[in-house]
């Protein structure tokens, strides 16, 4: 397959701070960006162009694709049907599969067990009247998850023995569920592994991840010796993923370290929050792989950079405090853009890595 050379135009749906950081990458290898996003944000600032429509005109997105060599996504809630059309005028990489799966989390669990990993007991709940017998099968604690459009905590209820039920069923808003037994596990970790139009894989250290409130605030590497040696198996389901999906680009999946070994959460199509640390503190950005990936260049370098790297999101009022992050001298501040710093937005992040 050809290489879609420096000096071409990619196209990325979505506008948020993932885009923006795309577009970085592919600005530093000459590539220039197109956004397609319902609305502008922290991406259209760094970008060549920028076309604000619904995921659902299609004739908007056709001109769009019409002037990409190859298109990519940002954020994984991205309407899958309209996209099929744009295959006339560019690749989509990674493609519509990669969307489905990720879309649905009952879909994306049966499809991590398909392909030998394991994942918490879970059961689908479409109604209240349903949500005694998923309890049944997976046990208490439990958290009741909707099945869509859930992401940083959101649209979530723990529910531990003897709650009550119609509290839980109204915190994820009567949606679509699923039920899943309560994982204990001592860490949390993610696989960034990117995969190239050849089929050659490379995935990163893999951090460590602490989050508070449902938001990760840190990520950590190298991760606790019971992550080192779960990384292998949980980079090889990865790879099985990423091979069965015919998947171009970099791929995100989360785990629990638990005691039996690493227990697979959830996917992302796209790049991810717990690689941030990989703009300083690897020798290849996963921005960077992203963009090599789905250009067909060869992939970069996943090593580190120094001896340990953290990285620190900056949550809605932490992001005032960029002054003493800066004194610090050798940290490294990134700032979406964000003009309101709401609570619980991610406002931007600090790297730091020690050599
Ligand atoms: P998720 O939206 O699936 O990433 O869930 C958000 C956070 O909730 C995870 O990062 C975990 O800290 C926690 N969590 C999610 N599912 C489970 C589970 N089955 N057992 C224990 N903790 C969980």
């Amino acid at each position: 397959m050809t290489a879609i050379p420096p000096g071409s135009t990619i196209g990325i749906l979505g506008s948020g701070q993932l885009g923006r950081m795309l577009a970085v990458a592919a600005a530093q290898l000459g590539y220039r960006c197109h956004i397609y996003a319902p609305e502008s944000g922290p991406a259209c600032d760094v970008a060549g162009g920028f076309t604000a429509g619904s995921y659902y005109e299609t004739d908007l997105l056709a001109a769009f694709a019409k002037r990409c060599d190859v298109l990519t996504y940002e954020f994984e809630n991205v309407p899958v049907e309209p996209l099929r059309a744009l295959a006339d005028f560019a690749p989509l990489r990674p493609g519509t599969r990669a969307l489905e799966v990720a879309q649905d989390r009952a879909v994306e669990k049966a499809f991590a067990r398909d392909n030998g990993g394991r994942t918490a007991p879970f059961a689908l709940c479409n109604s209240r009247e349903e949500l005694d017998a998923a309890l049944a099968e997976t046990g208490t604690p439990a958290i009741l998850k909707t099945l869509r459009l859930g992401y940083d905590g959101k649209g979530q209820a723990r529910i531990m023995p003897g709650d009550d039920l119609d509290a839980a069923w109204d915190a994820v808003n009567g949606q679509p569920s699923i039920a899943e037994g309560f994982v204990t596990f001592a860490h949390e970790f993610s696989i960034m592994l990117v995969r190239g139009i050849d089929g050659a894989t490379a995935h990163y250290p893999a951090p460590l991840n602490v989050h508070r409130g449902g938001i990760l605030a840190t990520s950590t590497v190298p991760a606790p010796a019971l992550v080192l040696e779960q990384v292998d198996a949980a980079a090889a389901l990865a790879a099985q993923l990423a091979a069965a999906l015919d998947y171009v680009g970099v791929l995100t999946c989360e785990f629990f370290a638990t005691a039996d070994g690493p227990v697979f959460n959830e996917m992302a199509p796209r790049v991810h929050n717990s690689g941030h640390w990989t703009i300083e503190g690897a020798v290849t950005s996963q921005f960077e792989n992203h963009i090599r990936a789905i250009c067909g260049l060869p992939l970069g370098s996943t090593a580190l950079t120094g001896t340990s790297v953290e990285m620190q999101n900056l949550i809605g009022d932490e992001a005032n405090d960029w002054p003493a992050f800066l004194a610090e001298g050798d940290a490294h501040l990134h700032l979406y853009g964000k003009n309101e710093a709401r609570p619980g937005r991610k406002m931007g992040h600090v790297t730091r890595v020690r050599r």
